[in-house]
């Protein structure tokens, strides 16, 4: 059994959804609609191409080449991403997201003068074994070891507009806890690099982080390993991106619950204005 970043978040906030999606696999009982993630899939497509293939065949790569490039990614991910383009909440035409896209990493690409995804690796796969027969698996983003110094700055590439905001260290440091499982140093810097702001954005790490961190994973590794009853905890944001929110029958009671709530508080304060009056 396996225990991504991702899979260990959703049993921190609610082990029911853990179980529906990580264990069972249960099919997402609302609509999907990869609209918000086109545009960071793209991006990191192109940099996971150039850091690990493109750079040994061309060391530069002229904007016009850059723009073709990443118009063929594009294509290759729509034609795997579920788009309803006529949701209520689509802003931009999928032209405009690959014209963006394609602005973003040529001025990403200039502005590091290329060189620096010389010696950067993306999208690197690493897995760990424990002792209870749940392995910690991650997909790293991007590391990258500075030439002089070999200092490693190990990141994750975000494609939101939202600079800062809804950040989860803890995911920079669940990679970092799995490169020092596997590699036995921490990174020297780690952090979210934030394309559309070609902006690095550092998270603190030093041996007492990793150490907190470990010790809580560890914590809940036992947990899932020896669970037998996986509790729903509803919650707005639990709730508000889960794929089985239509038919959570302990969300659907919350809500019937709060609904009910709100209706009383209107007819209290409505008492109360007439007892005024
Ligand atoms: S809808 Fe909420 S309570 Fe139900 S499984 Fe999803 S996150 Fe848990």
């Amino acid at each position: 059994m396996n225990l991504s970043y991702n899979a260990w978040k959703t049993f921190c906030e609610c082990p029911k959804k853990y179980y529906f999606k990580y264990r069972l696999k249960e099919a997402p009982t609302v609509p999907q609609n990869d609209y918000f993630a086109l545009y960071g899939c793209l991006v990191e497509r192109f940099f996971t191409m150039f850091s690990n293939i493109w750079r040994f065949n061309s060391p530069y790569m002229p904007e016009n080449v850059i723009r073709e490039k990443t118009a063929r990614l594009y294509e290759d991910l729509l034609a795997t991403s579920t788009v309803i383009w006529n949701a209520p909440f689509v802003k931009f035409s999928r032209q405009d997201i690959l014209a963006q896209a394609q602005t973003d990493i040529c001025a990403i690409m200039d502005s590091h003068n290329q060189n620096f995804f010389f010696n950067t690796q993306s999208e690197i796969d690493i897995k760990v074994s424990t002792s209870v027969g749940i392995d910690l698996t991650g997909r790293i983003d991007f590391i990258h070891e500075n030439p002089l110094d070999k200092r490693i700055l190990l990141f994750d590439g975000k494609g939101t507009d939202k600079i800062g905001k809804n950040i989860d260290p803890n995911q920079i440091l669940f990679y970092s806890l799995l490169y020092y499982f596997h590699f036995k140093r921490i990174p020297d810097e780690v952090g979210f690099f934030y394309y559309r702001f070609n902006e690095f954005y550092p998270v603190h790490i030093d041996m007492e982080t990793i150490n907190t961190l470990r010790a809580k994973v560890s914590l809940d590794i036992k947990d899932i390993a020896s669970k037998t009853f996986w509790e729903a905890r509803p919650c707005t944001k639990a709730c508000k991106y889960c794929d089985y929110r239509n038919t959570c029958i302990e969300r659907l009671e919350r809500a019937s619950k709060r609904r009910k709530k709100s209706k009383m508080n209107i007819q209290e304060e409505g008492t109360v204005t007439l007892f005024g009056l």
